[in-house]
């Protein structure tokens, strides 16, 4: 059933490294070659044998309305029309800039970048311009992109050096980031006790769709606010993910923790190559050209990704969205549930809103070692067995699953129906 994507991943990886332009496409951990994609509708995307599958990693989030949504499609197709970049001042960047502020607790002031790794290695560059400090504490399992102080393991001890975790990424860039564990707050304590001076700032995804689905404890964000203000450090949320998608001010609103900088991505491009960052006024005056922290981007803020997202934001903010999609995806995690139980199989469910994972282990999930208690053998038996039935999901155990509003009730029951399948097939591996 995969024989034309067979074939094109054959040529792809002749040309290509790993034959993707993003490593986990190539559905490595899954162990089997990646189906390539050729449409997208709704909740549908389509793949280059003819198959159709449901549709739960939303082009890893952004997707919160649906594939090729017609108030974007027409967004984009007008705009193109009137020119597809300039790199000189529009209108159109104003209004973003303020929808996004008017949205997003922290926010009062932003900048538009092209990816959320840009806008995560510019928000380190602000805070440890602001703070003339150098060290970032960072959550094991916790991505924020591959800038090169993010790629980085943790050392043995909460305060050992970090390790590099790819080649290419120097020991010295590794001896400034320190990785503790998610939901660890008297890690993170004992780590500001002993260098509090030298840390520039703390950066989490307030829920952390990267290792699954990690959800912070009560008083977890809220005492990573207390400690680095106490300290002099900022604190960064990482909403790449979570912006606009757990809640129109993203999980800063839902959990009322503000931090002093935020890094979005994604999801306010609808789709389009878009991340932005932004925080407090007096600190992000800092940046060129009003200040002296400088950041550039020849596409930034361009005339496609401004009209996709604007018109992403207008929708997402109308028609009680979240509570539908809170609605779809308590449906759906219902249903998971009653199948998993059925076939006497131990997994843990993690969901907020419309964000989800399901874990194969009988552990509660709170971080990065519980999480990798999961059965990946199981995950992958999962995983396939849904894809066979016309369900597409992550194809990586350590992925977050998405709703969205094209999402009905038609698409979770055929969902329930391939994961009956799904359970029974892994519960045998
Ligand atoms: N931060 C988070 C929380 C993310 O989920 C991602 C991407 N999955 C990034 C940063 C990096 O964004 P991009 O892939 O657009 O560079």
């Amino acid at each position: 059933m995969y024989e034309k994507s067979q074939k094109l991943f054959a040529e792809a990886k002749e040309v290509m490294p790993g034959g993707v332009n993003s490593p986990v496409r190539a559905f490595k951990s899954i162990g089997m070659d990646p189906i390539f994609l050729t449409k997208a509708k709704g909740a549908y995307v389509y793949d280059a044998d003819g198959n159709q599958y449901v549709d739960y990693v939303a082009s890893w989030g952004p997707m919160i309305l649906g594939h090729a949504h017609p108030r974007i499609v027409s967004a984009v197709q007008k705009a193109a029309e009137k020119g597809t970049s300039f790199g000189a001042p529009t209108e159109i960047e104003t209004e973003m800039a303020q929808l996004v502020i008017d949205a997003v607790p922290s926010i009062e002031m932003v900048r538009m970048v092209n990816s959320g790794t840009e806008a995560v290695i510019s928000a380190l560059r602000v805070a440890r311009g602001f703070t003339g400090r150098n060290k970032i504490v960072k959550f094991a399992g916790g991505y924020h992109g591959h800038g090169d102080s993010l790629l980085i393991k943790a050392g043995s001890g909460v305060t050992t050096l970090g390790l590099p975790d790819s080649p290419g990424v120097t020991e010295g860039v590794a001896q400034d980031t320190i990785t503790v564990n998610f939901n660890d707050l008297e890690a993170v304590k004992e780590v500001f006790n002993q260098i509090g001076e030298e840390i520039a700032a703390v950066i989490i995804e307030p829920i952390a769709g990267n290792m699954g689905l990690a959800i912070p404890n009560e008083g977890f964000l809220e005492g990573l606010r207390e400690v680095t203000q106490e300290h002099g450090a900022l604190l960064i949320f990482d909403e790449v993910m979570t912006g606009f998608r757990v809640a129109y001010g993203g999980a800063q609103e839902l959990y009322n923790v503000t931090p002093d900088l935020t890094t979005l991505g994604k999801v306010i491009g609808g789709g389009l190559p878009v991340g932005a960052f932004g925080g407090r006024k007096d600190i992000m005056e800092h940046v060129a050209p009003a200040g002296p922290i400088y950041q550039a981007g020849t596409l930034s803020g361009n005339p496609l990704a401004m009209a996709a997202g604007r018109e992403m934001l207008l929708a997402l903010k109308e028609n009680r969205t979240y509570e539908k999609l809170e609605k779809t995806s308590a449906l759906l995690a219902g249903g998971l549930k009653e199948v998993a139980q059925k076939h006497d199989i131990e997994v843990t469910f993690k969901r907020v809103g419309s964000m989800s994972c399901v874990y194969f282990t009988d552990q509660d999930v709170f971080d990065f070692p519980t999480a990798a208690t999961s059965n990946i053998p199981r995950f992958r038996m999962y995983f396939k067995t849904l894809l066979e039935n016309g369900v597409y999901i992550a194809p990586s155990q350590f992925e977050a699953g998405f709703v969205s509003l094209a999402h009905t009730l038609a698409e979770v029951e055929k969902t329930i129906h391939a994961a009956d399948k799904a359970f029974a097939a892994a519960k045998e591996v």
